[in-house]
């Protein structure tokens, strides 16, 4: 009996298998076709600054509408498109979005930093320091305007060839953010040889804090090393008050996370801005 089940077991394994395949040969078609098809938009997460309350920025994050599945999430599609090449026409269709929003937020009193993912992929693209370069420039806007959220992980395949175009980048004016700070394979080293302006605690270490001592222990330890190398160190996925509370005194000068607000469509973006800035006036008065 049970080497008949286990036979069925490897059956179904790899009847499994096969339909993970096929269902992944989908999806690198779908997303071949979804810039065309117009199924991508983007949201953005406002940035908060703990002293002073102010957003300070706003993250772009991708979104796909897929005409079937419905909206399908970034950390299942993002790999997939790494993994296919499909991630750089989709990266600088973000990139474009993104400056074309910032110049747009400009233009309407609200001159904010935008900050985009750039995926490790794209990153090693030869032409990637000019595209956007040429991308800021078309759509007018300053570089202290634009942010790039890069990880650890984007270091590891060519470290000098990384450094030289996160270099140009960083001359240009663009600020460097490293993401998910302490999940990768984190050095010292690269971090003294990258022009890094901001580290970002990665939400895992946040969900547990001030419950899971190692977790707290971890960002604190963060928060330090931002402090000595004269980073700012900006906290994600803070979702209470305690944690809020915590990360401000702690030093963290700045938060993102669902206490402030999820990620919004431009207008709500908009709405979101106003009506927090408006709540620091009410307060002070
Ligand atoms: P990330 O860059 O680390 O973005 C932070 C993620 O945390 C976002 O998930 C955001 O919605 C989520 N988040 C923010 N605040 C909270 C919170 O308080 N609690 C919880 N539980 N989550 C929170 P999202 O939008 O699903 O994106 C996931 C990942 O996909 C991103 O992680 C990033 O690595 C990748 N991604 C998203 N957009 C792009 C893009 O345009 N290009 C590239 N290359 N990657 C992208
Ligand atoms: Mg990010
Ligand atoms: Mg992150
Ligand atoms: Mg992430």
């Amino acid at each position: 009996l049970a080497k008949q089940s286990g036979q069925n077991h490897f059956q179904f394994y790899v009847a499994s298998i096969d339909r993970q395949i096929r269902e992944r040969r989908q999806m690198e078609k779908d997303l071949s076709q979804a810039l065309s098809r117009h199924e991508f938009h983007l949201v953005y997460q406002p940035q908060i600054s703990l002293e002073t309350r102010r957003v300070v920025g706003a993250e772009a994050l991708l979104r796909w509408q897929h005409s079937e599945h419905g909206l399908i999430p970034p950390d299942i599609f993002i790999p997939v498109a790494e993994a296919s090449g499909a991630i750089v026409p989709i990266g600088q269709w973000v990139l474009e979005q993104a400056c074309w929003q910032a110049a747009t937020w400009a233009r309407e009193g609200m001159p904010l930093r935008v900050a985009v993912n750039l995926s490790a992929v794209q990153l090693r693209q030869e032409s990637i320091v000019d595209d956007v370069l040429d991308t800021l420039k078309r759509h007018k806007i300053p570089a202290g305007r634009l942010e790039l959220e890069v990880t650890e992980t984007s270091f590891m395949t060519n470290l000098t060839d990384a450094v030289g175009k996160l270099h140009r980048l960083h001359r240009a004016g663009i600020s460097i953010a490293v993401d998910d700070f302490g999940t990768g394979y984190s050095s010292l080293t690269y971090l003294k040889k990258m022009p890094v302006q901001h580290l970002k605690i990665d939400k895992q270490f946040i969900q547990d804090l001030l419950i899971n001592e190692e977790d707290t222990r971890i960002a604190n330890t963060i928060i330090d090393l931002g402090r000595s190398l004269n980073l700012t160190v900006v906290a994600e996925g803070v979702e209470t008050p305690e944690q809020e509370y915590y990360l401000s005194q702690r030093g963290c000068k700045v938060a993102q996370g669902y206490l402030f607000s999820k990620p919004l469509l431009p207008r709500d973006f908009e709405t979101f801005v106003q009506t927090f800035h408006a709540q620091i006036v009410e307060n002070n008065s």
